[in-house]
């Protein structure tokens, strides 16, 4: 059920689940300045303001996704949230803080633990522990939270590379992480092919997979991750509506769909409101299942999970049975298992 609390203002009264979110972007400006003061790094601004409308997009303020990640998230985002405090603070504060604000009682968080380890000058497995402290720290203090690691691959990154990361995820399934996600925008050299064997020796351990596909218009890769690394979940995947055979492929496989719906508009993947809707209610038409996510809930204005839902309703993209069965089908393709700090012990 659905309540106004104000005037085009809706929020779900059950508790949600978020599948995918990134850590650099899910990170409050006021907790990315206390980091970076604690830490002396030096920011382009002086003033927090500046510096917050500096680095949050908005349907106001859009950006070309390329742009975005040139010029803020690589050079500004991934230095700051690198290191072990920042790693362990932000996560603690980006689960925790799903919990009070939104309801959030299952999180799976993602970050490709080599962009936070200060280019290799802090030891990989320091930064992976840190993550992991800050999420046991959040679940001890809110035993109704249940939350999950997932490691991002880089498209750009050498396969030697991604597969330290491999690795690593499969030496700490135990511990919480709990999936593999490819991201990074598209290379020539990159082909999901190459990582058929490793993929497959991931999901021998247990591991989940995801893949960012389908995002843009240029870089549309999802029969290539169907048909090579074959991932329970794909992130964003929205330019299968473009493809009737693919949708059919995809209910088929029955792969769930991580929709990020503000995310899409800010970074420019879709143009307006009018092609959000399309997609989505295709998406519905051809019984494809996917879930509601915030991508970057703090560098997007107003982009918290309650607001993604209720701006969907508001502009009538989704009605409200869709959004709680969205929410239903999140809880049932979460990679996490939902018991809480006791999932790891
Ligand atoms: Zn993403």
């Amino acid at each position: 059920m659905l309540k106004s609390l104000m005037e085009g203002s809706f929020t779900p009264t059950y508790p949600l689940a978020e599948l995918h979110t990134h850590l650099g972007a899910a990170i409050h400006p006021g907790i990315y300045w206390k980091i970076a003061h604690d830490q002396g790094f030096k920011l382009p601004q002086k003033d927090y303001h500046e510096f917050r409308d500096f680095i949050r997009l908005s349907l106001e303020h859009t950006v070309p996704m390329e742009k975005y990640f040139k010029d803020i998230y690589h050079p500004l985002l991934d230095r700051l949230s690198s290191g072990t405090h920042a790693v362990e603070e932000a996560t603690y504060e980006i689960m925790s803080g799903a919990y009070r604000s939104n309801n959030i009682t299952l999180i799976e968080l993602r970050n490709n633990p080599m962009k936070h380890n200060h280019n290799g000058t802090i030891d990989l497995d320091h930064v992976i522990m840190a993550m992991i402290r800050g999420m046991e720290r959040a679940l001890l203090e809110y035993p109704r939270l249940s939350a999950g690691i997932i490691f991002c691959l880089a498209r750009e990154f050498s396969f030697e590379q991604n597969e330290i990361i491999v690795e690593k995820a499969i030496k700490y399934r135990r511990r919480g992480v709990v999936g593999l996600d490819f991201a990074g925008p598209a290379t020539k050299s990159f082909h999901f092919e190459t990582y058929k064997k490793l993929i497959a020796k991931a999901k021998k351990h247990g591991l989940k997979i995801t893949a960012h596909t389908g995002e843009v218009k240029n870089a549309n890769d999802v029969w290539e991750a169907l048909e090579t690394i074959s991932p329970q979940r794909i992130g964003h995947g929205i330019m299968a509506a473009y493809d009737r055979k693919l949708l059919k492929e995809i209910v088929k496989r029955e792969v769930v769909l991580e929709i990020c719906p503000l995310s899409n508009l800010v970074t420019q993947a879709v143009e307006n409101i009018e092609e959000l809707t399309f997609i989505i209610r295709t998406l519905i038409e051809h019984n494809v299942l996917f879930t509601i996510n915030t991508d970057w809930p703090e560098m997007i204005e107003r982009a918290h999970l309650k607001r993604q839902f209720s701006f969907l309703l508001k502009h009538k993209i989704m009605t409200e049975a869709e959004l709680k069965r969205s929410n239903k089908i999140a809880f049932e393709s979460a990679f996490a298992p939902q018991k809480g700090l006791s999932s790891y012990l």
